[in-house]
């Protein structure tokens, strides 16, 4: 479908208006939420949203999303390649996927790049990259 590699992937001024791109989003503030919109031209019809921290090497991966009717073309598995792309090295873990048929079938057939439980730094809770007051914040780590 789409090269994912980092090296592939452009921001917002590189986007030009018919090309298939991977459009990077870069987060507001060190281990914020960032995305990576998957766009034609100015069309975002998928996106994933997940938290680096280069400092401690750790990557969330928050939630990706496609739109219904561009489903099952092999975007969000693009997307998820692009996000692990950008993260080789880093301990992935997820927010909780839940119970959402079509959520569950999409890992189900993607493979998961974590464990269902985020395991995030300081900067990251800092961030709120976790849901606050959740299970995940609390220092067991
Ligand atoms: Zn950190």
């Amino acid at each position: 479908m789409i090269d994912p590699r980092s090296s592939r992937q452009v921001t917002e001024d590189q986007v030009d208006e018919y090309g298939l791109r991977l459009v990077l989003l870069r987060p507001p503030t060190a281990a914020g939420i960032g995305a990576i919109q998957l766009r034609l031209g100015h069309t975002a019809f998928g996106e994933i949203r997940f938290s680096l921290c280069g400092h401690d090497r750790r990557a969330i991966l928050v939630s990706v999303g496609v739109e219904e009717k561009h489903r099952r073309r092999g975007a969000g598995r693009v997307l998820v390649a692009a996000a692990r792309a950008r993260a080789t090295r880093y301990h992935w873990t997820m927010l909780p996927l839940g119970e959402d048929p079509v959520t569950v079938a999409f890992w189900a057939t993607v493979g998961a790049v974590g464990p269902q439980s985020p395991h995030p730094c300081t900067h990251q809770i800092e961030q709120g990259v976790v849901p606050a007051e959740s299970r995940w914040t609390k220092k067991w780590w």
